[in-house]
């Protein structure tokens, strides 16, 4: 994630900040300059000079206190973020809103790389064909055909269950089926993987083609590969070309767990160079543990650099959470192939922005 910073002040401020600790002005974040812009607190309404004069005030939701995004005054009243959202919790209890917050900060990061990426993004409520819509379901207050539901995602409709959102039945559903790394930003990341495979790569034959080189073909029955890997677990040596057990279970898996780990490794990176971070080892060796975080991500098409920055980057930082007793940020080992399908996703996403 970018550092911001305070236009009223200059103080640095973070992403899900809505007013400046130093003077006290509110901030918003606006989509057209990817910018949190300060803004004058005894207003409800801004006149943005650098948006040829156009008025703007905060997104519906900014009363919820689940975003801080600008929307035009006269234009849609949730933002872009928000209005992807076709199903909210019930929000009579204190829980569930907390449940969202935590919810929204996440698909908040998740919007906001997905606008880095320069992918579309387009709600299912305008597209019903291609869109893509969020629902936050509990599975205790849902009725009818929603019982059934599970996290997932089918045909552009992300649903998140609220129970994912109470880390206390996280840490359980991890514990309970033996996960390393469980977390609502790696759900969003891993879901919208699945999104973003039918829009780049299902209907272009020839980018289809190359996926399968990678990924292996996903013809193959998704229901009777996912019961094998529940029956029989993962694949043999699957470290050697999988970045998750799960990973092995099915091309799709595949690819939306190669695509959540390319995700991870961008805003990784990116909050890298925008705090400076460098590692250089106290010790001298021929495989030394070195980086500088001295490019955005983003702007670099060699994909080589980016994970040679991001192993000795995660090294540094995993080996800080254990001199607090905290566990691993990043407890995986990214094995050659799985560099070579990432780098056909930064290729893949540097070739649509085009
Ligand atoms: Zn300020
Ligand atoms: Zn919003
Ligand atoms: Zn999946």
């Amino acid at each position: 994630m970018k550092l911001f910073q305070c236009n009223n002040c200059n103080n640095i401020v973070f992403f899900e900040n809505n007013f400046c600790r130093k003077c006290g002005c509110k901030l918003g974040f606006l989509e057209k300059e990817m910018a949190l812009i300060s803004l004058d607190s005894k207003l409800t309404e801004w006149v943005l000079p650098n948006q040829n004069n156009s008025v703007y005030r905060y997104c519906e939701n900014y009363k919820h206190g689940v975003c801080n995004w600008l929307v035009e005054a006269n234009g849609s009243k949730l933002c872009k973020a928000c209005s992807l959202n076709t199903i909210i919790p019930n929000l009579q209890t204190n829980q569930n809103k907390e449940k969202w917050k935590k919810l929204e900060v996440a698909k908040h990061r998740l919007i906001f790389q997905l606008l880095q990426l320069k992918l579309p993004i387009q709600s299912k409520i305008v597209d019903k064909e291609s869109g893509l819509s969020f629902n936050f379901l509990s599975k205790q207050e849902a009725t009818g055909e929603n019982k059934n539901l599970m996290t997932g995602h089918a045909n552009g409709v992300i649903t998140i269950l609220l129970s994912e959102a109470d880390s206390v039945l996280l840490e359980k559903m991890k514990k309970d089926l033996d996960e390393k790394y469980r977390t609502l930003i790696g759900h969003f990341r891993h879901e919208v993987g699945h999104y973003y495979w039918e829009r780049l790569i299902r209907d272009n034959n020839q980018v289809l083609e190359q996926y399968r080189t990678y990924f292996g073909d996903e013809r193959v029955s998704y229901a009777d590969a996912l019961d094998k890997h529940y029956k029989q677990g993962p694949v043999q040596n699957w470290q050697n070309s999988f970045i998750s057990e799960y990973a092995s279970s099915h091309s799709w898996e595949d690819w939306a767990e190669t695509w959540a780990h390319y995700l991870h490794l961008m805003d990784t990176l990116e909050t890298a160079y925008y705090f400076g971070l460098t590692v250089d080892t106290r010790i001298d060796n021929e495989n030394p543990i070195q980086m500088e975080a001295l490019f955005d991500p983003y702007q670099n098409n060699n994909f080589d650099k980016i994970v040679d920055s991001c192993i000795p980057l995660y090294s540094a930082i995993n080996s800080m959470n254990r001199s607090m007793g905290i566990a691993d940020v990043y407890p995986f080992v990214i094995s050659e192939p799985v560099i070579e399908k990432m780098k056909f996703i930064h290729q893949t996403l540097k070739k649509w922005a085009c």
